[in-house]
């Protein structure tokens, strides 16, 4: 399919079947896209990154490395990825967000927000909102001292990541709303998804229940 454009400071929903691989893509360079995933036939399951980075050992999540649910399943597979630096410590970007770390007395509802209206057709709740994999953001921890910082992704122009489905998923998907996080500005996202054939979809499903 064509790439598919997310607005600035917007997001989307949309299911991904498993097999299938959903490519999301920096068009201009410097911009974060939050990613959340929940089990098309269960929503009470969903992407954990507890679970994920315990059993995956980094926080440096890449190509070859699996993101988990909150029921220990993995629910996609990193196939790609020209950038290297992501983030799954922090939530969604929040109105309460904006008000706490921004000062912001009119805040932007974020990507929570975002993310909250676009799954809500699914019948995702706010509450089930957990935090994102938060594609091309720049989180480094300091080896000292623990402290985080928000730096401006390392993303240039055309830089992607890639995630192939291991069973059926409704995906959200947010241009990022914060500004720091985005290096001062409000860019676009672009994601498109490679439909698996017959024989791949068959190889993860396989794949799958040979995981448990
Ligand atoms: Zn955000």
């Amino acid at each position: 399919m064509t790439p598919v454009t997310i607005p600035p400071r917007s997001g989307t929903a949309f299911r991904l079947a498993a097999g299938d691989t959903l490519i999301v893509i920096d068009p201009q360079g410097c911009q974060v896209a939050d990613l959340l995933a929940f089990n098309a036939d269960d929503i009470g399951e969903v992407l954990s990154s507890g679970r994920t980075l315990d059993y995956q050992s980094t926080i440096r999540l890449t190509a070859g490395d699996r993101l988990w649910s909150n029921r220990s399943r993995v629910m996609l597979d990193i196939v790609e990825d020209t950038v290297g630096m992501h983030d799954f410590l922090l939530t969604p970007c929040s109105r309460d967000t904006f008000r706490i770390c921004y000062d912001d007395h009119d805040p932007h509802p974020g990507c929570f927000g975002n993310l909250a209206a676009a799954l809500a057709p699914y019948g995702v709740l706010p509450d089930a909102i957990p935090s994102a994999f938060n594609c091309f953001m720049n989180v480094p921890v300091d080896g000292a001292t623990g402290r985080l910082q928000v730096l401006p992704p390392t993303s240039k122009a055309g830089d992607h990541i890639a995630f192939r489905a291991t069973m059926d998923l409704i995906i959200g998907l947010t241009a990022c709303s914060a500004r720091d996080s985005n290096g001062g500005s409000f860019k676009p996202i672009d994601y498109r998804i490679e439909l698996a054939t017959d024989a791949e979809r068959e190889a993860v499903m396989t794949g799958c229940l040979a995981h448990g």
